[in-house]
């Protein structure tokens, strides 16, 4: 636990990676005196380290300094309603090691949580390391975070998860561990917020498209969670008042109609209706069901069905987009999730769709792209809000 002032000088490494005595000072306002003060106390508390010498202008050379990498590991965990992604961070954030495997998040959360304390030990017994050292975790799930309490409030159709203590849970495989727990797509907007195509951008939206589609919102720099936690809950708009029954219970619901499903439930009507002979071909092949990634690939292979169809999705997401654009007037708009790769005519009615409907001044400096971390973008900010919690005040790690 360190001050704010401290916590700004630890941040400023992280961008940097080393940082020197005279930086400090002028970064804090700090005195020379306070300088030497503070700089032994987080050095013999084994936050930072002393490297090699820095440039000299004449005089003594100055001694600079990093953040000590014997400090402790980070662990950052993506739970997805299938999979399960982990890796494991050195106290700078360097992923050192990784691991996915299958989960079902239906089991609920004992078995899942399980999973996930094995894989983090597996993980550092591959490093030779201890679980008491693992310091920091960040955890993110794919439902509504109460974040100040790190639990899943009403999560859809997995009952077993509300209010369910992640944080406890871990704390007795990892004891000296500090736990956050986000929202899926938050976590994917700090990934690309610390090391990908948000770096320096002060307000973007990442929107994840998958199963259900949610947005992580960037303002000034920071994420924007919202006074409970629920921002960016995007999927559940009205997009179509009269629309199909969405798994929240009510109708219309932005996921229910331009989701995954949506788009597979399209598609294997188009192909039993004899409409398409490449989907129906498809149907068969697979069982008479069809994934969205199926409709992707007879997309790619010229179907003119496949292809109306992600359009049309795209320009259902498109037309809600366009409402946050106009509300929110961010510079950049990242698209992944898994349904994101379904083909670049999914990009391109989300870009005509906000164009057409957002003003001239909400547009003239905004950017529609793939997320380029893609499926990393997850367990990247996992371990983005593992070490934005570590070094953050007291009070702020306590509430
Ligand atoms: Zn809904």
């Amino acid at each position: 636990v360190i001050s704010p002032r401290a916590a700004d000088v630890i941040r400023s490494i992280r961008r940097g990676g080393i940082i020197s005595r005279t930086d400090i000072a002028r970064l804090t306002g700090w005195s020379r005196a306070k300088v030497t003060n503070e700089v032994n106390r987080m050095i013999s508390a084994g936050y930072l380290a002393e490297v090699g010498e820095g440039l000299s202008h004449g005089g003594r050379r100055p001694r600079l300094l990093k953040l000590n990498p014997g400090l402790g590991f980070m662990l950052g965990v993506d739970i997805g309603a299938t999979s399960l992604d982990l890796a494991l961070a050195d106290a700078a954030g360097r992923i050192i090691k990784r691991c996915a495997a299958a989960a079902n998040m239906l089991d609920g959360p004992e078995r899942t949580l399980q999973q996930v304390a094995e894989g983090g030990l597996e993980l550092l017994r591959e490093t030779g390391s201890r679980p008491e050292q693992v310091i920091s975790i960040g955890v993110g799930v794919p439902g509504p975070v109460e974040f100040s309490k790190g639990v899943l409030i009403a999560p859809p159709l997995m009952p077993g998860w509300e209010n369910f203590p992640i944080r406890g849970y871990l704390q007795e495989t990892f004891p000296a561990s500090v736990v956050k727990v986000d929202n899926d797509v938050n976590l994917m907007a700090l990934g690309e917020l610390n090391a990908g195509a948000g770096a320096g951008i002060d307000n973007f939206i990442f929107v994840k498209i998958g199963t259900g589609i949610g947005a992580g919102i960037v303002s000034g720099g920071q994420i924007h969670r919202g006074s409970s936690g629920s921002a960016g809950d995007i999927g559940h708009i009205c997009a179509e008042r009269n629309g199909p029954v969405c798994r929240c219970g009510n109708t219309g619901c932005l996921e229910a109609v331009a989701g995954g499903p949506a788009i597979a439930a399209r598609a294997a009507a188009a192909a039993r209706s004899g409409a398409s002979p490449n989907l129906a071909r498809r149907l068969e092949a697979n069982g008479g069901v069809l994934s969205a990634e199926e409709v992707g690939a007879a997309a790619r292979e010229g179907d003119r069905t496949a292809i109306e169809i992600i359009q049309a999705s795209g320009q259902i997401i498109g037309d809600v987009l366009a409402g946050l654009v106009n509300f929110f007037n961010p510079s950049l708009i990242l698209i992944g999730g898994g349904v994101a790769n379904i083909g670049n005519q999914l990009l391109a009615s989300i870009r005509q769709a906000v164009l057409y409907r957002s003003t001239a001044l909400a547009t003239r400096e905004l950017t529609i792209n793939y997320s380029p971390l893609g499926s990393e973008a997850g367990v990247t900010g996992a371990i983005s809000l593992a070490l934005d919690y570590l070094f953050i005040s007291g009070q702020d790690v306590e509430r």
